[in-house]
């Protein structure tokens, strides 16, 4: 299976949390790219501004397995859930798969939120220009232009490290 994780940060060394969650993250498969990475406005209550990035992944894992592996490399780095949709060291979502729908208590993909989100779909194409929504054949593509709202900011230098 193919899968676009999404990954962002809004707490501490935001860049170095990153690059250490991406790292532990494509050990669940083999890499296959990263975005640039975006600072981009928080959704909810008054908070710093985020960091964005997205990972593909060749992976031989089933998306539970998946989530469980994500779930697990959160916990590690320190991830402490306090107040929904607020501040957060890291969170790792997957956003999109080649597998089509999945509709679980545990887990939707593509992510319920895609969409809606530019801080989302902005670094998945920069990895998977071409990907689709599974539903209804729209590319992510049309889906981000077609979004107000403010832009991600691309961070210079960020498309070939984020160290
Ligand atoms: P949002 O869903 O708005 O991005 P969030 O990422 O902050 O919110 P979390 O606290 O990270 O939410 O996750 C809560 C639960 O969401 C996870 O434990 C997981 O079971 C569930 N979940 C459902 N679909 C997904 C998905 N595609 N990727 C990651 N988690 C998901
Ligand atoms: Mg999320
Ligand atoms: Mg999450």
């Amino acid at each position: 299976m193919k899968a676009v994780i999404g990954l962002g940060s809004n707490l501490g060394e935001r860049r170095a949390v990153l690059a250490r969650a991406a790292a532990e993250v494509e050990r669940l498969g083999t890499p296959a790219g990263r975005s640039a990475l975006y600072e981009t406005q928080p959704v909810g209550p008054p908070q710093p501004l985020f960091l964005n990035g997205a990972l593909a992944l060749e992976t031989a894992l089933g998306p539970l397995a998946l989530l469980e592996g994500l779930l697990e490399i959160e916990r590690r780095l320190g991830r402490i859930r306090a107040e929904r949709w607020g501040p957060r060291l890291i969170d790792l979502d997957i956003l999109w798969t080649d597998g089509g729908v999945l509709s679980s208590p545990r887990l939707t993909v593509p992510h319920p939120e895609l969409r809606r989100r530019a801080f989302a779909l902005r670094p998945l194409l920069d990895v998977a220009a071409h990907a689709k929504d599974p539903s209804d054949g729209e590319s992510y593509a049309r889906v981000l232009a077609g979004l107000g709202g403010d832009s991600p900011v691309e961070i210079a230098g960020t498309r070939y490290s984020w160290a």
